[in-house]
């Protein structure tokens, strides 16, 4: 048999390196951006504004608390294969800062609240030169986290950018009516009875933008146990104001807040659970609780319903 010369090889090398460049490029062009959120509250952001454009994961679900969370094997993967990262900050992923850091280096990984004015966030008691890093539970501040994340979508995918500008001013707009329906809702609690009592303290900016106390057994992180001084201290509150309901939160255990029920009521005074509110995670995908509009909406009728 005659050899075929060599050129011959290396233009069908050639050719067939050029066919699978081709291959790559269109999988790129035609690929969506893969967005990869930590919390619920922002992965409802995203979908807000980029629908179906980007293929968009959470990783963690319901019922998932951020300030213990640690990232499996599955997420790095998820980590290392998306586009574009978006996380909370303010040390509420503490378990997650080192892989978010070695990540950040070689592709956008963006905390929702770098661009927020310090002078906006509340000071932690807990753990002082740091801020309370719930900020989705005040609907004005949560706005400045949903145009950050739209400024990060309209840099990572330019050729979405109308889309995203539509979706985000009908989104924001969305907010503000909510902002005012649950301000007018706490607003119809008494005043006497307007003390929120939590498991952990995720509600200072919920607080402080609708016209209620907070008060939680556990501090802004559940990383540290409330003590025997911090249940008693809130049973002598509760008596005093002759509070009728206390929380308990979906991503935080019930123990610590089942304690001081029993505390008011070896004193006399009865005060039931008033309900399940969503702190640090929303409900179940698919359902009304389990979207951010849908979960600060919940709340606010839970805690009329049982305060009023
Ligand atoms: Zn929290």
């Amino acid at each position: 048999m005659k050899l075929k010369p060599l050129y011959i090889y290396l233009l069908a090398f050639i050719v067939l390196l050029s066919l699978e460049q081709c291959r790559q490029k269109d999988k790129v062009r035609n690929g969506k951006l893969k967005v990869i959120t930590t919390t619920g509250m922002i992965y409802d952001a995203v979908i807000n504004i980029a629908g179906d454009r980007v293929d968009a994961q959470a990783l963690m679900g319901p019922g998932v608390d951020p300030h213990l969370y640690k990232a499996t094997q599955g997420d790095l993967k998820k980590l290392q294969d998306a586009d574009l990262i978006f996380y909370n900050g303010l040390h509420l992923e503490g378990k997650m800062g080192d892989v978010f850091e070695k990540l950040g280096r070689i592709k956008p990984v963006k905390a929702i609240s770098t661009e927020i004015p310090d002078s906006l966030f509340r000071a932690s008691e807990l753990y002082p030169g740091t801020y309370d890093p719930h900020i989705w539970f005040d609907v004005s501040l949560w706005k400045q986290a949903v145009t950050r994340v739209h400024k990060e979508l309209v840099i990572s995918d330019p050729e979405n950018k109308n889309i995203y500008d539509l979706n985000s001013e009908s989104y924001l707009k969305s907010l503000d009516s909510l902002h005012e329906a649950v301000k007018l809702s706490i607003h119809s609690i008494p005043d006497s009875q307007r003390l929120l009592i939590t498991a952990h303290d995720a509600f200072g900016y919920f607080g402080e933008a609708y016209g209620i106390e907070v008060n939680g057994l556990q501090g802004i992180s559940t990383l540290s146990e409330p003590g025997l001084k911090d249940v008693a201290d809130l049973v002598d509150l509760i008596n005093s104001k002759k509070i009728k309901a206390v929380f308990i939160e979906t991503s935080v255990s019930k123990k610590a807040i089942n304690a001081v029920v029993e505390g008011c009521r070896k004193k006399g005074h009865d005060v039931h659970i008033g309900g399940s509110l969503y702190s640090d995670a929303m409900g179940p995908f698919g359902s009304f609780e389990g979207t951010y509009i849908g979960m600060v909406h919940t709340n606010a009728q839970t805690i009329v319903n049982a305060l009023k």
